[in-house]
């Protein structure tokens, strides 16, 4: 998880372009949900990509998906590479690689806040430069992918133990708004300020060449989908439904695990690094507790977790990093805080995506995890 900054509008991603035009739209990043210019490959990527982390269940501050998208395929996209960040020796990486690299899947979004400009001036610039040059595009599944059954947040959990896990915050249902008898072109238009309100656009073609227009959105945002949809159609019905729960089983914010057999403090540290392959981990011991306590319940958030694992009641916080003050907090309530690093407790993720989708695509596309990235803060 990054900061709870808000990206309210994609549109705000301006090109300041040099001198006779003062500013542009940069039509190809801002048009990220709009796939009819992908080729047929990128697109199935992109929809494979999606149906494993549905971008709805994203937090709603969040930038997941598409980021970046070629303005044309001169060819399908015959090799992915993977990365938790995607950093200029990343990005080196990518383009020396052979097969060429049609698409960065990046589990943290390499553009979060809007950009202003594309220059060589910052890291961030540099690297989308880059991977439009090179016509690379770039996906970001993020917290679509902490929130997911079977994510980020799962796989933490199911290296710690046996045990039940169920979401610290369950994923609330979501809606279906929808509408008949819509243009083609009508959809094109509503498509962007849909996904603007947090909301997904999905279009059947029915036998008069019209469409059905489904969006599914979370309650929260339901009001402001509606409403939109009401201003672009005034001569059709719209109805609201709720989805069946099944779809977001299991999704949600953050895990509690309830170990089967508890284990103390001293072994499950060990269990920990063992997981994640780390030498050394950071543990604030709770209040009273020794070594020997014995550990049933961790409350688990991959990179930063302490927003969510605040006033959360367990023997041990488990998250990538949290401040001092926070660590205190925590021990002074008798919970014990082990810390990780942010991305440590998210890129070993990338292995099983890698696989799942390999699975989902086939094996004549070639899926690599990148060799450069790694978490910047080490032990000395
Ligand atoms: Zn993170």
């Amino acid at each position: 998880m990054l900061g709870a900054t808000l990206l309210r509008n994609c549109s705000q991603l301006l090109l300041r372009v040099a001198s006779s035009r003062p500013v542009v739209q940069f039509g190809s990043l801002t048009r990220a949900r709009d796939y009819h210019h992908c080729s047929m490959e990128l697109q199935l990527i992109v929809t494979r990509l999606h149906e494993m982390f549905p971008p709805s269940l994203a937090g709603n501050w969040d930038n997941v998906g598409l980021l970046v998208e070629p303005s044309s395929q001169e060819q399908p996209v015959s090799h992915i590479m993977m990365t938790n960040d995607l950093t200029e020796d990343v990005m080196d990486e990518v383009q020396a690689a052979s097969p060429q690299v049609g698409l960065i899947v990046a589990y943290h979004p390499p553009i979060f806040k809007p950009l202003k400009s594309l220059t060589r001036r910052t890291a961030k610039e540099r690297i989308i430069l880059k991977a439009v040059e090179s016509r690379i595009a770039i996906y970001s599944p993020h917290t679509a992918a902490d929130s997911v059954y079977g994510g980020v947040n799962d796989w933490l959990a199911a290296g710690l133990g046996e045990g039940e896990c169920t979401p610290l915050q369950p994923t609330p249902p979501s809606y279906e708004v929808r509408a008949e008898h819509v243009s083609s072109e009508m959809c094109e238009v509503m498509s962007d300020e849909v996904a603007l309100c947090g909301g997904k656009l999905v279009k059947k073609l029915r036998d008069d060449s019209s469409y059905e227009v489904l969006v599914r959105c979370r309650l929260d945002r339901l009001s402001q989908v509606y409403t939109l949809l009401c201003g672009k159609l005034t001569s059709q019905n719209i109805s609201i439904s709720q989805v069946a729960k099944e779809n977001t089983k299991g999704s949600g914010v953050g895990r509690k695990l309830l170990l089967n057999t508890p284990v103390s403090l001293s072994e499950f540290v060990v269990r920990v690094k063992n997981y994640l392959g780390l030498p050394s981990i950071r543990l604030a011991r709770g209040r009273n507790c020794e070594d020997s306590f014995m550990v049933k319940s961790v409350a688990v958030c991959a990179g930063s977790g302490a927003s969510v694992l605040c006033g959360v009641s367990a023997d041990v916080y488990l998250t990538g990093e949290m401040s001092h003050h926070e660590v205190l907090d925590a021990t002074s309530r008798g919970m014990s805080v082990i810390l990780c690093e942010h991305s440590n407790t998210e890129r070993g993720y990338l292995a099983k995506i890698k696989d799942n989708l390999q699975q989902a695509l086939g094996s004549d596309i070639k899926i690599s995890l990148s060799l450069k990235d790694h978490d910047p803060l080490i032990t000395v």
